[in-house]
């Protein structure tokens, strides 16, 4: 049988209904029975009144989480949380729950709801973190599919590092050494020879040490890699995506931004160009705040925090020291010390949401930059060959979609951004 969902009724479909799903809620009192129902598409209140409902005293202590189908009227009601409600007139139940759903009780800790997240998946909360994660990726592949990049798919188990041995995920691959894949991007820069503009999404594999609110060990990464483009065209390139990703949600899913007191107006108004500041400018900053930072440091949660306050939307910082960048960022010619190098960095405290820069694209260049930092050229083989055949000016960036989710929804801490959060305390549920 074909059933309403209980968006088409939020929409304004009223009369006699039919719909299906989970008790998410209930509660009753003197001869009424009011059920929050829970079908997927969204929650709806359901009112049972012991004179017009049959089986009153049965559906009154159905436990929470109960499967029902439903049958009665639709109507708005400005009293009911969602404005619509369904004035109930039969019920068949489809499976009745155990007693004291875990996580039933209204307030909760942290790990507990992280222990219970197979369950936590059904709260408003993640039902609109899940809406908001698929329209930022909706978003993104419009986005890159309007501008001429591809989306391509390459190995999660690689030979390996791309962004340095501390936070590898070795695997026993048949007795060979293999890792996790950290990053897409030498692939990337294979297919562009190929393809020209490409991007991927991916999970990438990050063994952080540190107990931080904005890594994951395993996130989700979409990275792009575009032939002929330098380090400005790079920033149009992010600068565009992130704006046009930040206003469709914001214009789609504005009561699921609010729901963690996002305004949906703070993402809409934002433009491009967005500010740049160096690396150098962003020292100076803050050495003035007060914080021990010297020249040639590596930006941490702390220092980002310091800068993108001082932001009201994102910012790009540029040309970061050689030493605080991964092997293959090309080198300034102006200045060799410094990289043509970006991050991006989302305001309100945020910090960084995107890598990226201009790569070597010198062969004996990038062999200088692999021995410089004692890595062995062997591992690179197929990096460094793509050097001598076809090599071409070439940029590429980095974006962790559960650090863009955060900051877009307003969230703490970025476990909330994704469904089953892998941190390095926790590999379950
Ligand atoms: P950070 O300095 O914040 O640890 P990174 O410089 O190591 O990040 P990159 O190697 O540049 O990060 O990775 C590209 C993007 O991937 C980052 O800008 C960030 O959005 C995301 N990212 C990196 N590491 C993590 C992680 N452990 N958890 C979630 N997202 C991450
Ligand atoms: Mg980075």
């Amino acid at each position: 049988m074909e059933f309403d969902s209980v968006s088409e009724i939020l929409r304004g479909k009223t009369g006699k209904i039919s719909v299906h799903g989970w008790i998410h809620n209930k509660r009753s009192s003197g001869g009424v029975a009011f059920w929050i129902l829970r079908d997927g598409t969204g929650l709806i209140q359901c009112t049972l009144r012991k004179d017009s409902v049959k089986n009153f005293d049965e559906l009154e202590n159905l436990p929470q989480e109960s499967v029902v189908e439903i049958f009665g009227e639709a109507k708005k009601d400005p009293r009911a949380p969602e404005g619509y409600e369904i004035s109930v007139t039969s019920v068949k139940i489809l499976s009745k729950a155990a007693e004291e759903f875990p996580i039933g009780r209204k307030e909760h800790g942290p790990e507990f709801l992280m222990d219970n997240r197979h369950f936590w998946l059904r709260s408003r909360e993640m039902l609109a973190i899940t809406r908001i994660r698929a329209k930022v990726l909706q978003a993104a592949r419009e986005w890159f599919d309007k501008n001429g990049f591809i989306e391509v798919h390459t190995p999660i188990i690689v030979g390996a590092a791309v962004e340095g041995g501390s936070t590898l995920f070795p695997v026993n691959y048949f007795g060979q050494k293999a890792y996790l894949s950290q990053s897409w991007q030498l692939y990337g820069e294979a297919y562009i020879a190929a393809v020209g503009k490409c991007y991927t999404l991916a999970p990438s594999f990050r063994a952080e040490k540190s107990r931080t609110r904005r890594h994951l060990t395993e996130y989700w990464h979409m990275e792009a890699e575009a032939s002929f483009c330098d380090l400005e065209e790079i920033m149009k390139v992010e600068e565009e995506l992130i704006t046009y990703i930040a206003q469709k949600v914001a214009k789609e899913l504005p009561e699921d931004l609010k729901f963690f007191g996002r305004t949906p107006q703070d993402l809409l108004k934002i433009k491009t160009p967005y500010k740049r500041i160096t690396y150098d400018e962003a020292v100076e900053i803050l050495k003035k705040s007060g914080v021990k930072f010297s020249w040639g440091d590596d930006m941490g949660a702390d220092e980002e925090k310091i800068l993108a306050n001082k932001f009201e939307q994102p910012f790009f910082v540029t040309h970061y020291p050689k030493g605080v960048k991964a092997f293959y960022h090309k080198p300034d010619s102006k200045n060799p010390k410094v990289t043509l190098s970006n991050d991006l960095l989302a305001p309100e405290g945020y910090g960084e949401i995107i890598g990226s820069g201009e790569r070597i694209d010198d062969y004996n260049e990038l062999m200088k930059s692999l021995k410089e930092r004692k890595m062995n050229p062997k591992d690179y083989e197929f990096y460094l060959n793509l050097r001598k055949w076809g090599t071409v000016q070439h940029s590429g960036f980095g974006l962790g979609i559960e650090r863009l989710v955060m900051w877009l929804a307003h969230l703490e801490h970025i476990r909330d951004a994704i469904a089953f959060p892998r941190l390095i305390n926790r590999v379950t549920p």
